[in-house]
């Protein structure tokens, strides 16, 4: 008898889908004709060798996906269990520098709500503020700054500082699609771009997102902690987070869905499904990238 690896997982899209190896990161764009005999297995995890295919089973081998087990034993393999926490109110703050001021007010915050990853948009070099705070404080645990500033993105990263070039392109194009086992498994979940994220405009508005038009106060808030409290306890702040893919017309039906992090307002169109008012340079109908047939 054969056993299929919990660290195996099958994304199924309209026309396409992904067959996936966490282990090795491997991963597999393949015809949806072979999605029937890859979901049965992955569901009922052990099989014989006679119920699939002998190609499939030499590919599955072959990438090591499959081990050979003694049907005595499986009853003890519980079922594969998916689940996502988070410890964090906050994942992300992601701030648009303006002064020196909103980047110390972006700093305390982080550190009074024990949010890990902090990205600031700037063409200053912000290194040695932000090492100073870093010395002294455990949250945010990570600082990103990404700039289209050479002088600052080619820096060599430093121990909880990273630089990282502005990308011009749009938000999600094939290049940003990304094999990560905590995005893929959040996704699952939750709105992978609003869910556990603030963004502060250069105006220090308190939004969602660039794109947000509602504001849930100001950083230059004098009880900055009390207006940010406010903002992250506001059900309408909070209105994206559990928008989750596989709930959005289109996307749903896209094998990117679990690893693509689109920043596109969903809107909602009824009690079970969401929609964006824009296209998105995928079609999972077709398969094919928009960029690709320019
Ligand atoms: S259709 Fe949706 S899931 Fe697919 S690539 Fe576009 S935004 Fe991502």
């Amino acid at each position: 008898m054969y056993g299929i690896s919990s660290s195996v997982s099958f994304v199924k899209g309209y026309r396409k889908s992904f067959l996936i190896n966490f282990k090795n990161l491997d991963i597999f764009h393949i015809n949806n004709s072979e999605a029937g005999e890859l979901i049965k297995l992955i569901k009922q995890r052990f099989f014989k060798e006679e119920e699939i295919s002998s190609d499939l089973i030499s590919f599955l081998k072959e990438y090591r996906m499959i081990y050979k087990i003694n049907s005595k034993i499986t009853q003890q393999f519980p079922p594969k269990k998916i689940e996502y926490n988070s410890k964090h109110l906050i994942e992300y703050l992601v701030l648009e520098h303006k002064d020196d001021l909103t980047v110390q007010k972006a700093l305390k915050i982080c550190s009074f709500f024990k949010i890990p990853h902090l990205v600031i948009v700037t063409n200053n070099d912000l290194t040695k503020k932000v090492n100073s705070f870093l010395i002294n404080n455990s949250y945010p645990e990570s600082v990103s700054i990404v700039s289209d500033n050479v002088k600052i993105y080619a820096q060599e990263n430093k121990f909880r500082i990273l630089y990282i070039k502005k990308d011009t392109k749009p938000f999600v194009h094939i290049d940003s699609m990304e094999l990560n086992s905590s995005l893929f498994l959040e996704s699952q979940f939750s709105h992978n771009y609003f869910n556990k994220k603030i963004f502060i405009d250069e105006n220090g508005n308190i939004k969602n997102s660039p794109n947000s038009d509602i504001s849930f106060g100001n950083i230059y808030s004098y009880h900055i902690t009390k207006v940010i409290k406010k903002a992250i306890f506001n059900p309408n702040f909070k209105k994206y987070w559990k928008v989750k893919k596989d709930i959005c017309a289109i996307c749903k039906d896209c094998e990117f869905r679990y690893m693509c992090v689109d920043d596109r307002i969903p809107y909602q169109k009824n009690k079970h499904e969401w929609f964006h008012k824009t296209a998105c340079n995928y079609d999972p109908y077709t398969a094919t990238w928009k960029e690709l047939n320019n």
